[in-house]
């Protein structure tokens, strides 16, 4: 049978990651191009019009080989028309990408949230697998979130769905978030929050640990460090860990009661620690879960790494460019 590709774009703030997708969720093709930010980001929509068509080249192929695009970008994207109102790292104001992306490329364009879609990327074809009931959380420099209920996106009345890393964790007195409100999960679950709470936790006590002589000789510490510390049975580490899993465990069996999901998946850099996250998480977690949601649920490490926004974008491209017209 002849075999058509979807697309699927990742857009980042210094690569934009590119690939080939067949219709079972298999990798043909990937790479990656600089993010050209320049003049308030208006070159995208051509670099990446340019660099499929010379793939395609490179390839033998042309472009009746394509379905269409999916592309997932940072910041909540409007549905109507495919614009994306403000993205900071990509200088975008008001930006109409699906319009100009499609005729850049003349070929159907589907946008949506990038947290959204590497949630859709691990329920296709990572940890998530088979489940249509899935809570995506994505621990980096931020926390970015995705809800799928019933095998759908849940994007809310304005876009603004899956915003995860900004539930409430500290009521009072928490530090300000960029969202504009203090005390977000984000400010405590992402890499940036755990190395924080680990200088306040060196700076008000006098708790013997190795990440004191690091912190004293470098001023800097990383989330992978405080993991490896509490590994090695570090009481400070292991204190800020249990801290951490705390509020994360408490914001997602909220979550839970609310959806009643089969699967939460973890993923971003901080899920890399693997077990010394996933083990005090469960702790944490099924003490604040209603006890028929917490039968029902399983948590786990994502698995798909960088790969889950190109694979979730080309899903979606999937869905609304062939399923939805079936
Ligand atoms: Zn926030």
């Amino acid at each position: 049978m002849y075999e058509k590709w979807l697309v699927g774009v990742d857009l980042g703030g210094t690569t934009i990651k590119i690939a080939f997708i067949n219709q079972n969720g298999e990798m043909i093709h990937k790479w990656e191009i600089p993010t050209n930010t320049r003049e308030k980001g208006n070159h995208i929509p051509t670099d990446i019009a340019e660099s499929i068509d010379q793939t395609l080249d490179e390839l033998g192929q042309n472009k009746n080989k394509l379905i269409g695009i999916g592309i997932g970008a940072p910041g909540p994207v409007n549905l109507k028309n495919g614009s994306i109102d403000v993205a900071v790292n990509l200088g975008w104001e008001n930006f109409h990408l699906k319009s100009l992306l499609e005729m850049e490329t003349s070929l159907p364009v589907i946008v949506d949230n990038d947290a959204n879609v590497a949630a859709i990327g691990e329920m296709w074809k990572g940890a998530g697998k088979g489940a249509k009931d899935l809570l995506c959380v994505t621990l980096g420099t931020g926390v970015g979130g995705g809800i799928i209920a019933n095998g759908e996106i849940i994007h809310g009345v304005n876009g603004a769905g899956g915003e995860i890393g900004h539930i409430t964790s500290i009521i009072e007195g928490g530090v300000h978030c960029n969202c504009g409100k203090t005390g977000c999960l984000e400010t405590v679950a992402s890499a940036t929050g755990i190395v924080r709470l680990t200088i306040e936790e060196l700076s008000s006590t006098r708790t013997p640990s190795k990440l004191r002589e690091i912190y004293h000789e470098h001023q800097s510490l990383s989330s992978k460090l405080v993991f490896e510390a509490a590994n090695e049975g570090d009481e400070l580490a292991n204190k800020v860990i249990d801290e951490v899993t705390l509020y994360l465990g408490l914001a997602l069996a909220n979550l839970a009661n609310g959806l009643n999901p089969e699967k939460i998946v973890i993923g971003g850099g901080v899920s890399k620690a693997g077990d010394a996250l996933l083990a005090p998480l469960k702790e944490h977690f099924t003490r604040f879960t209603f006890p028929r949601v917490a039968q029902g649920v399983e948590l786990a490490i994502a698995t798909l790494g960088n790969d889950a926004g190109v694979i979730g974008n080309s899903w979606l491209a999937k869905k609304k460019l062939i399923n939805d017209h079936e």
